[in-house]
Formats: structure tokens, sequence, C-alpha cells
């Protein structure tokens, strides 16, 4: 297995993680009620995903 040769410094090791910031949660309008809704997700308030409601499948 590789081993790395030296230690890194705290600027090399700083710097590295200049990109690994947490991004703001990405949040998109639901089409059926124009609630924000999670990108891939099923709409929270009405159920809607794809065109489909998957609260009233639920139900029947
Ligand atoms: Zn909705």
């Amino acid at each position: 297995m590789a081993v790395p040769r030296a230690r890194h410094s705290n600027a090399k090791k700083n710097s590295k993680r200049a990109h690994l910031a947490k991004q703001p949660l990405s949040v998109t309008v639901c089409l059926n009620c124009r609630n924000s809704v999670i990108p891939h997700h099923m709409c929270p308030s009405c159920g809607h995903y794809k065109g489909r409601s998957y609260h009233t499948e639920k139900e029947a």
C-alpha cells in the first residue's frame, strides 16, 4: 500500500479543503401546488412526483 512520504503542512491541508464547504440545500417548486420541494423527492404537501399523485394511491 502507498504510504505518504511526509506530513502535509496546515496550509496544504486547508487549501485542499477549500472546495469542501457544505452547499446550501437546493430546492425546486412543485408543479402541482407550487410548494418548495427537494429535487427527485415527492412533494411533502400534495404528494405529487413526475405528474403522479402518490398520496391518493396509498389511500386507495
Ligand atoms: Zn405539491
